[in-house]
């Protein structure tokens, strides 16, 4: 291969923030590394003796996809939708425990597979078994590998949380610059207060980020204020423990999340479909990174998250799938046309913004999301023939999954 670097240029160009540039190109050195990108025109009087390839279509940066469950994927077509979330999750641990080993592990191939076709460089990928880390390696997948517990009794959960480490360490995690590991409670109304704050500690302690389920249905919202509704009614049945022994706040959910200390710019609160309008000045306020699921919520609550609403109050999304079990795939471009269809008014470049740079931002990986000098953040092609300026962008969201092709794969340095 070339040691030259290679100057990559198509019909539009999407930098990762801003317009999408017409006859836009990018400069990369043999590692991936972005060394200029803009006009195709500027980029050939400055780089002459780079080796140019033409391409037709868009380039973006690689999607990154801040939500996944990856370990769930053999769950796909097997739980009900439309009905709430507490009908959705009785279904989906029902169909779990139908789930064997070896299902669950070509669950597991066939979403990394779809990763890779998508165009995905990186995840958020929340886990309760790690079983889904090595084959991500394999992959060259990078992102943040999201320890998950839950559990309402006290120190029964903590001591669970003690023992994570240990499991993330038999795999190498606690060294993996490339996956990079953290304890993350599963909400704040399945996970006692204490082992919350036990989980911030630890993933803080390492410098980590860390992620929860947030205000995702008005259920929750039930439960973590007043004690009651059906998501404390299956509590209740699930772990033969009557309401009275758990510890509710009478507080909704994003005033919980600011007294337990996971209102913090190194969180990634996952949903906030159900937040409201006088929350979300809060959550923009703390700086706590937001990643959307829309398409599951529509499956899960037939709700969609308050995008216009977010974006006025100056939140910047990233987004993610979530799991097969409440989305039909694993691309995270898929949940930007969602937005789009339903959110015409949002430009089409902000939703680009959120299935890349946003989501980079998120995750912590600042090599990835944008065409920035320095980075290197993947180069993806979504192949066809774009109209002109801002129409590329919609252009970008309708193309399907066939027509993206990953041309230079994203590199994060440091040992795995
Ligand atoms: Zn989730």
């Amino acid at each position: 291969m070339s040691e030259l670097p290679r100057l990559l240029s198509a019909d539009a160009i999407f930098l990762g923030e801003g317009p999408v540039v017409p006859d836009g190109a990018v400069l990369v050195d043999a590692s991936g590394t972005v060394l200029d990108a803009g006009p195709l025109s500027a980029l050939s009087a400055r780089h002459a003796g780079a080796v140019a390839t033409a391409y037709r279509g868009l380039l973006m940066p690689g999607l990154v996809n801040a939500h996944t469950h990856l370990e769930l994927s053999a769950l796909r077509g097997r739980t009900t939708s439309g009905r709430g979330f507490v009908p959705w999750v009785d279904g989906m641990l029902a169909a779990r425990l139908e789930v064997d080993e070896v299902d669950e592990a070509d669950g597991i191939a066939r979403g990394i597979a779809e990763l890779l076709a998508s165009g995905t460089v990186a995840v958020g990928e929340v886990t309760n078994t790690l079983a889904a880390v090595s084959s991500l390696r394999r992959a060259k997948i990078v992102g943040c590998i999201f320890h998950e517990v839950f559990g309402l009794d006290g120190a029964k959960t903590v001591e669970r949380v003690r023992g994570l480490a240990r499991e993330a360490d038999a795999l190498g995690l606690l060294t993996d610059t490339a996956l990079r590991w953290a304890p993350s409670p599963h909400t704040l109304h399945t996970t006692h207060p204490e082992a919350v704050e036990a989980m911030a500690r630890l993933a803080r302690d390492r410098g980590s980020r860390f992620t929860v389920h947030l205000a995702e249905h008005p259920a929750e919202r039930w439960a973590l204020q007043a004690g009651t509704g059906p998501m404390v009614e299956w509590l209740e049945k699930r772990t033969r423990t009557p309401r009275e022994a758990f510890r509710w706040h009478a507080e909704g959910p994003i005033g919980v999340a600011k007294k337990l200390g996971v209102l913090a710019p190194d969180v990634l609160a996952v949903h906030l479909t159900d937040a409201q309008p006088h929350e979300l000045e809060v959550v923009a306020e703390s700086g706590v990174r937001v990643v959307l699921c829309p398409r599951s919520n529509l499956f899960i609550e037939t709700r969609l998250p308050p995008l216009l609403a977010m974006l006025r109050a100056g939140i910047t999304p990233a987004l993610g799938t979530d799991s097969l079990a409440s989305c039909p795939t694993l691309d995270v471009l898929a949940e930007a046309k969602a937005l789009h269809e339903r959110f015409p008014d949002v430009p089409p470049e902000a939703l680009l913004a959120m299935a890349t740079r946003h989501g980079a931002e998120a995750l912590g990986f600042d090599a990835l999301g944008s065409f920035a000098r320095g980075k290197a953040p993947g180069i993806l092609l979504i192949e066809g023939a774009p109209p002109k300026g801002l129409d590329a962008a919609r252009f970008a969201l309708r193309q399907p999954m066939a027509a993206r092709r990953l041309l230079v794969p994203a590199s994060v340095a440091g040992p795995r």
